[in-house]
């Protein structure tokens, strides 16, 4: 028997699948379906080559309902071209034996000719952010019809710098929707996104094996702020013989560049960054001079490591603690492979313990920790991000650090005011994504004035 038949899936989508040989679901196939028929706001933690595009595309296509109007009632959001081509293809397999009309949408081509092919109708619109956009303000697409947003790789989405684009786009949409949203890390950003946008969503994820592989020996240190981490993290590096091919997480692209700066002093020469902010040539040779041994030590971000190659790395140095413990079970995953031994060493901060207790928990086991190396230096100097914040009432306004009269100011003043404006929510979204003025947002600009 075909092992999707337990979760009740139409038998022309059953078809589909026999047809494709596909004959037992994957772990987050079989926890999507039930929760995103039951039409709840969903948020899956699965990367690719999980069975991630059935897993949200089998219960949509489930609960399609057949119609013959213009404007697509599925609108499925994804980061890059090569995706849209890629999730368009998929759902033509799998409604082979239904009537549904898919049009997939992306930039870098003639606008006017891909409007040509929603001229029949659609269905399922497959789109990147930026194009969608243009589309809907040139009017070429309406998304008032759209019952179900499916946001897929919404960390890729976001680390590439989407978030206006979607901001817009989800002003653009009915409130009434069911939202689907799929990553592969929970980053601060995607947490804030999903925290602003998406009401009381049920998270899935695919039990990310909580044994870590026997062959990783896992260690962790206690250090009270950034200073003191390199300091910690410089006096391990020296050890060149030990530490011979190392992959340090940051938690953000700014803390990478503020890690790469503080490192670069002693160990320039031996030292090489990855994020999304980076060129894809300075990647590429990033990349290449870590695999080829030129660069001993490799800094990156969890979203752009995710699907590098990279060889035989002897350490992985968790620079911050995942909040989320599936993104240390990631990250670990990158040593120790095939055979050889690893090791993951976790910095962290008294701010960190409760995340360090979460990863132990999943693990059911403790990391060790060890007592800092006599050499490491404690500093009391602090990042901006750690300095407590101080709120200074000038005419009203409260200033933090260095993001005064950043994002966080007009988010407080927005939340701090008496007035009942009527969409109050919408306002503090609006003031703190607030839209930068290039291509379409200028449209948008000038609407609200
Ligand atoms: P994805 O994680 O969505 O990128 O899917 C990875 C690949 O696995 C795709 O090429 C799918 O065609 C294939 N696939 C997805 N689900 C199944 C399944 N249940 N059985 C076999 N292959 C699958």
């Amino acid at each position: 028997m075909n092992m999707f038949k337990t979760l009740n899936p139409s038998k022309f989508l059953l078809n589909a699948l026999d047809d494709l040989g596909f004959t037992k679901p994957t772990p987050i196939q079989e926890a999507a379906f039930p929760v995103i028929v039951s039409g709840k706001n969903v948020v899956g933690i699965a990367q690719t080559g999980t069975g991630k595009t059935l897993a949200y595309m089998l219960p949509v296509l489930h609960s399609m309902k057949y119609t013959a109007d213009k404007h697509p009632s599925v609108l499925v959001l994804v980061p890059t071209r090569e995706l849209v081509i890629q999730v368009v293809e998929q759902i033509a397999l799998y409604s082979k034996y239904i009537t549904v009309r898919t049009v997939g949408v992306y930039g870098g081509t003639n606008i006017n000719t891909q409007a040509l092919t929603l001229n029949d109708g659609v269905d399922i619109l497959v789109a990147t952010p930026g194009r969608l956009y243009d589309m809907v303000i040139a009017r070429m697409i309406a998304l008032k019809n759209v019952k179900k947003l499916v946001i897929d790789e919404v960390d890729v989405m976001l680390d590439l710098g989407f978030i206006f684009q979607l901001t817009n786009i989800f002003e653009l949409l009915p409130e009434r929707r069911q939202n689907i949203m799929f990553s592969a890390t929970i980053t601060e950003e995607v947490d804030a996104l999903i925290k602003d946008f998406f009401y009381d969503p049920v998270q899935i994820s695919i039990a990310v094996s909580g044994t870590p592989l026997e062959n990783i020996i896992q260690e962790s240190y206690h250090v009270p702020n950034f200073h003191s981490k390199v300091n910690l993290l410089e006096s391990l590096l020296r050890d060149d013989a030990e530490f011979s091919k190392v992959l340090i997480f940051a938690p953000t692209k700014k803390m990478a560049d503020r890690l790469q700066e503080a490192m670069v002093e002693e160990f320039g020469p031996e030292l090489g960054i990855i994020h999304s902010n980076k060129s894809q040539n300075t990647r590429n040779a990033a990349i290449e001079q870590f695999n080829s041994g030129a660069h001993r030590i490799l800094i990156a971000t969890d979203v752009i490591a995710r699907g590098l190659d990279l060889e035989k790395i002897t350490h992985v140095i968790n620079f911050d603690t995942p909040q989320f413990p599936e993104n240390y079970m990631h990250r670990i995953g990158r040593t120790g492979r095939a055979e050889e031994m690893g090791k993951a060493i976790l910095l962290f901060s008294d701010k960190e313990v409760e995340a360090k207790q979460a990863i132990e928990s999943l693990m059911m086991r403790e990391i060790e920790v060890l007592p800092l190396p006599e050499d490491v230096v404690i500093s009391t100097k602090l990042i901006p991000e750690e300095q407590p914040q101080q709120v200074n009432i000038v005419s009203g306004h409260s200033i933090t650090g260095e993001n005064a009269a950043g994002p966080a100011f007009h988010e407080k003043s927005a939340k701090n005011s008496k007035v009942n404006l009527g969409s109050r929510y919408k306002r503090e979204i609006v003031l703190k994504y607030k839209k930068p003025l290039t291509r379409g947002d200028k449209n948008q600009n000038r609407k609200k004035k």
